[in-house]
Order: structure tokens, then sequence, then C-alpha cells
């Protein structure tokens, strides 16, 4: 088993941001990452408000802006608990023993299933899609999420954006933006829809946190002790933002440098 001082789990703006500060103090975090460094960001068309980014930038180019952490280790983590006050890490390259753990894991999406569409053919993130345009597409969704992926997709498919509601949720810009695509058509209150035309469907009609991987104990009841951080869209409900991704993983990465200088103190 090898021995870590503190483990992040994740790399997307929550964990870069965790990683890149506990650097300054001199720790040299492990850090795990199953899909891609730049984590959900990579699906957003265009972010438009990270401070620093004036008339905004898309969020690949955002994420390739971020510092990649000199130890990651591209594995999923399946199981997170904590026994005699190590945090056991495991994954498929085995088990890791850490003296604190920041978990920057994110959000799965809310999956379900369309009459008359094949579940291959429903997808829940775009970055797979922008190289394979094709003629039209259906989202479904009438959030922030769906419009920026119908945004994403315009270029290269005639877009349909089915939603239950009004997209009054929308934010105002967004919306404006979106309705002076052509290639985008707004289908308000169309929702529940018994077929659909399009060949391919992307859905964008929630996210939960993925914690799936933590022990029931370990979420229930964390440690207050600043050995155990959540930070990032795994923790910040239906405030999910980079800007707060980023500054809640340099907040958790201060206080676990605390944690340890204070253990380490024998305090
Ligand atoms: C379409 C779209 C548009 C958006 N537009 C904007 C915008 O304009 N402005 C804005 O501020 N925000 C925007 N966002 C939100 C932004 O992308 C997120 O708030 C941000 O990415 C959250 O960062 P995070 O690090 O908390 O989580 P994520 O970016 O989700 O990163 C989590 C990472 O952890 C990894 N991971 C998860 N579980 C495990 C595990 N068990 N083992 C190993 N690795 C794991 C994942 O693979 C992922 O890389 C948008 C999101 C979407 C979907």
């Amino acid at each position: 088993m090898g021995h870590e001082k503190v483990v992040v789990i994740g790399a997307g703006p929550a964990g870069l941001a965790a990683a890149g500060q506990l650097k300054l103090y001199g720790i040299d975090p492990l850090v795990f990452e199953c899909d891609e460094p730049g984590g959900l960001l990579l699906n957003a068309c265009s972010v438009i408000n990270y401070p620093g980014t004036p008339g905004g930038i898309s969020g690949r180019k955002l994420a390739k802006l971020f510092s990649l952490p000199e130890r990651i280790a591209f594995t999923e983590v399946t199981d997170l608990s904590r026994r005699n006050m190590l945090y056991h890490i495991e994954s498929k390259a085995g088990v890791v023993a850490a003296l604190a753990v920041v978990v920057a894991s994110g959000t799965v999406p809310v999956r379900i299933s369309v009459p008359g569409v094949a579940e291959d053919c429903i997808h829940y993130d775009v970055k797979n899609l922008l190289d394979n345009p094709g003629s039209s597409i259906a989202v479904i969704g009438g959030g922030d999420a769906a419009l920026d992926y119908a945004m994403s997709l315009s270029s290269g498919f005639t877009v349909n954006v089915y939603a239950r509601g009004d997209f009054s949720k929308v934010v105002p810009h967004l919306l404006d933006k979106v309705r002076k695509i052509r290639s985008i058509m707004l289908h308000p209150e169309s929702l529940p829809k018994n077929s659909f035309s399009e060949d391919l469907v992307i859905a964008a009609v929630g996210r939960t946190a993925r914690v799936d991987f933590i022990s029931e104990k370990l979420l229930s009841s964390p440690p207050a002790d600043g050995s155990f951080h959540m930070c990032g869209d795994c923790r910040n409900g239906m405030y999910r933002q980079t800007a707060i991704a980023v500054g809640n993983g340099v907040e958790a990465a201060m206080k676990t440098a605390r944690y340890l200088k204070k253990t380490e103190n024998g305090k």
C-alpha cells in the first residue's frame, strides 16, 4: 500500500485549484482522475463569468489555463473510507493510504429514457459529439446547461431544444444569445413528448453529486479535524460555477495544510 500526505480526488477546476494551492505549501498531492483533466468545464461552450476572461472563453480553453499537478493517477477511485486516522483510497491501481483527502469529484448527469430512442443514442455531454456533426439533434432540458449544449452543437447540427417549462430559469444573457442563432429552435412546454424525429438526443435535465465511492460513515459524519474536505460541484447544490469550485479548492487546500502542520507539531 502506498502512503501519501494528501490525495485529491478529481482534476476538474476544484481539484486542480486545490492541488495548485497545496503545491505552494510544499505539498505534492496525488491527484486521481478517471477521465480528462478539466472536468465538466470541457463541455462548456462559452464561459462568460470567470474573472479575467472579458468577452468569454470556451470551457476547453479555460481548462487549459489551469496548471496540471505533477502527479496524476488516471484511474477511478472506487472506495474511500477512514480507519485509524488514515484514509484508504481504493482504485483499480490498488490501495493508497493518506493523512488527508480533498474530494472534488463533481457531479453525474440525471439519466433518462426517451420514447423511440435507443439508450446508446442518448448523450449527456457534448465533448464527444462535436467531432461528428449530423443533421439534427434534440436537446432535452430547459436550463443553462441545455442551452449551452445547444450553442456548442449549433455549428454542426440543426438543434431542437425541448423543455417542460418556458426557459424562464435560464440566465437572460444566455437566452438572448441563443435566440439569435438560426440553427437553434426552442420548444417551450413541449415535454413530455411521445416521440422524437431526431436520431440523436442530448439530455441536460439535472446533475447530482458524484459521491457513490465515499463510505457512508464519511458522508454522514465527515471528520471535523481538517483532514477531509469536499469542494466544488460535489457539494455546492444549485450553485455550481467554476469560480466557486476554484475558490472551494483553494480553501480546502489551505485548511488541509493547516491540519498537516498541526499533526506534524503533535498538537
Ligand atoms: C454545459 C455547461 C456549461 C457550463 N457553463 C459554465 C459557465 O459559463 N460558467 C461557470 O462558471 N461554470 C459553468 N459550468 C459549470 C462548471 O463546468 C462546473 O461548475 C465546474 O466544472 C465544477 O468543477 P468541479 O471541479 O467541482 O467538478 P467537475 O468539473 O465535474 O470535475 C470533477 C472531476 O472529477 C473526476 N472524478 C469524479 N469522480 C471520480 C472518481 N471516483 N475517481 C477519479 N476521478 C473522479 C471527473 O472525471 C472530473 O474530471 C458549466 C457546466 C456545463 C455542463
